[in-house]
C-alpha cells in the first residue's frame, strides 16, 4: 500500500511514462525520488509532483553509469528517509534490422534498458523497507519479437527474466516484483530511432490507433503498487484496445 511515509524512485522521470508515473504516485501520497540525465525536465515534473503536497527530489543520473546509480539511490535514500517503491522505467528503444545494425546502439540499448535496471534494483534492494517493491517497465516486445525490434526485444525478454528470477529470490523476504508491459504509448520513445523509415514506419502505426497516454500505464503501475502486503501483482500487459 502506498502510504503517506512512502517513498518512491522512479528511473526516466524526465518525460512519457516515468513522469506520468512519478506524479500518480504523489498523488497516491508518496515521497518521489525522479532520476534521469534531463535535469531540466527533472524539475518541471518536481514542480507537478509538488503540486500535490508531496516531496520531490531531482537526481539527474545516467543509469548506465554504476557509479551513478549507487549515488542515485544513496541520495534518495539520505534525502527522502527510506526507500520503498522503486520503478526502472529508463529506456531506449533503438529499432534496427538486425542486418543494419549498429553494434553500438545494441550496446545502448543493453546497458540502458537492462544493466542499468539490474544495477538500481541491486544498489535497491538493501534499503528497500517491509513492504518493499521493485516495479520494472519491460513491455509487449518483452514477450513477443519482431522484425527491427531484436536488440530491443532482447534487452526486454532480459528484463522479464532478471524480474522472475529476483521475485523468486526475494518472496520468502516479503519483496513483491511489478513487470510493466506496454503497448503502444505516445511518448518521446520513437524520437530517438535511428533509421528514418522504421522511424516513419513507427510513427505512422502510432497514428493509425488510438494508442495509450503514459498516464494510462501510469494507472497500471499505481494498482500494482497501492495493493496490500499479501498481494503482489507480477506482471501487467496493457496494449491500446485496437493493437493486433
Ligand atoms: P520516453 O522517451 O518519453 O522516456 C524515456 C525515459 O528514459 C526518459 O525520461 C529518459 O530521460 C530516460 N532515459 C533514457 N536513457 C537514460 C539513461 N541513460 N539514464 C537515465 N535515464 C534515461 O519514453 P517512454 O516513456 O515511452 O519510455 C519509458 C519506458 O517504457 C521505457 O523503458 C520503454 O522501453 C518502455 N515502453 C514504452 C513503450 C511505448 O510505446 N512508448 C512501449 C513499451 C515499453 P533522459 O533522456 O532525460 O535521460
Amino acid at each position: 500500500m502506498i502510504e503517506d511515509d512512502s517513498v518512491a524512485l522512479v528511473t526516466g522521470a524526465s518525460s512519457g511514462i516515468g513522469a506520468e508515473t512519478a506524479v500518480q504516485l504523489a498523488e497516491a501520497g508518496a515521497d518521489v525520488a525522479l532520476a534521469a540525465r534531463r535535469e531540466d525536465r527533472l524539475r518541471e515534473v518536481a514542480e507537478r509532483v509538488e503540486a500535490t503536497g508531496s516531496e520531490a527530489l531531482v537526481v539527474p543520473a545516467d543509469v548506465s553509469e554504476r557509479d551513478e546509480v549507487v549515488r542515485m539511490v544513496a541520495d534518495t535514500v539520505d534525502e527522502l528517509g527510506g526507500l520503498d517503491v522503486l520503478v526502472n522505467n529508463a529506456g531506449v528503444m533503438l529499432l534496427e534490422a538486425v542486418a543494419d545494425a549498429d553494434p553500438a546502439n545494441w550496446r545502448t540499448m543493453i546497458e540502458v534498458n537492462l544493466i542499468g535496471l539490474m544495477n538500481a534494483t541491486k544498489e535497491a534492494l538493501p534499503h528497500l523497507r517491509d513492504g518493499g517493491h521493485v516495479i520494472n517497465v519491460s513491455s509487449v516486445a518483452g514477450r513477443v519479437a519482431g522484425e527491427t525490434s531484436s536488440g530491443y526485444s532482447a534487452t526486454k525478454f532480459g528484463v522479464n527474466a532478471f524480474t522472475e528470477g529476483l521475485r523468486q529470490e526475494e518472496a520468502d523476504d516479503g519483496l513483491r516484483t511489478t513487470l510493466i508491459e506496454p503497448g503502444f504509448v505516445e511518448t518521446e520513445l520513437a524520437d530517438h530511432i535511428p533509421d528514418e523509415d522504421i522511424q516513419d514506419h513507427t510513427e505512422e502505426m502510432l497514428q493509425e490507433m488510438d494508442v495509450l497516454q503514459p498516464e494510462d500505464i501510469a494507472r497500471a503501475i499505481v494498482y500494482a503498487t497501492d495493493q496490500p502486503e499479501h498481494v503482489s501483482v507480477n506482471e501487467l500487459m496493457v496494449r491500446p484496445t485496437g493493437q493486433a
